[in-house]
């Protein structure tokens, strides 16, 4: 059985990750990573399933015990990836997927090269400004600062392999389907494929 595909999957607030991310997640052969962080639970969101929730020497004592495959410090608050929510995967062949800021990213592209390097980007900066109005869960002056972030990562989008623009909803998921069928069929990845076509030549 070949192993799964490490995918890191970037976004700026408001592109529409989680929506596209739940319909991803209807195909068993993907799982997400669920992080550990020093963040306290927003409303709604439960302890193993959205974050592990920890404290701050919980986190560090992980550090030191080398737990995590990357970590980052983002709004004051600690985020990792924990080796393992990812290891024990890839090996069952399932594919997993990191919902990880930009930094965080750079850092697996260094530690896992093989990895899959996907940013969702909005139709454009003022359609993304809408949508977090619309949205109506930040105020006036801190959309404004989500939007200065979200155009400064957007502006590193090109350090990742594939930029699916999530315009509409179906045709981002159909993007991602079609970036997975395609890094299947790449000739570094078809190892198995070939000696399948050449048994018992
Ligand atoms: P939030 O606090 O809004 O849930 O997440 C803040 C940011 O941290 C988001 O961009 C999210 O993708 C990122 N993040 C979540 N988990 C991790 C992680 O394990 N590592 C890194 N580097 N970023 C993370």
């Amino acid at each position: 059985m070949s192993k799964g595909r490490l995918i890191v999957f970037s976004a700026p607030s408001g592109c529409g990750k989680g929506t596209m991310l739940a319909e991803i997640l209807k195909d068993s052969r993907f799982r997400t990573s669920v992080s550990a962080t020093t963040r306290g639970p927003r409303e709604g969101e439960v302890d193993g399933v959205n974050y592990h929730f920890i404290t701050r020497e919980e986190f560090d004592r992980k550090v030191a015990e080398d737990c995590f495959l990357e970590h980052a410090e983002y709004v004051g608050n600690c985020y990792g990836t924990l080796v393992s929510e990812v290891d024990p995967y890839l090996e069952k062949g399932i594919n997993v997927i990191l919902e990880i800021e930009v930094q965080g990213a750079m850092k697996i592209r260094q530690k896992r090269p093989d990895a899959l390097f996907i940013f969702i980007a909005p139709p454009s900066v003022n359609e993304l400004k809408r949508r977090l109005k619309k949205r109506g869960t930040e105020a006036d002056d801190v959309i404004e600062q989500r939007v200065a972030a979200a155009a400064g990562e957007i502006a590193q989008a090109e350090k990742y392999d594939y930029i699916i623009v999530n315009d509409a909803l179906e045709d981002a998921v159909s993007d991602f389907f079609a970036v997975i069928r395609a890094e299947s069929l790449k000739t570094a990845n078809s190892g198995e494929i070939l000696n399948e076509v050449l048994k018992n030549a």
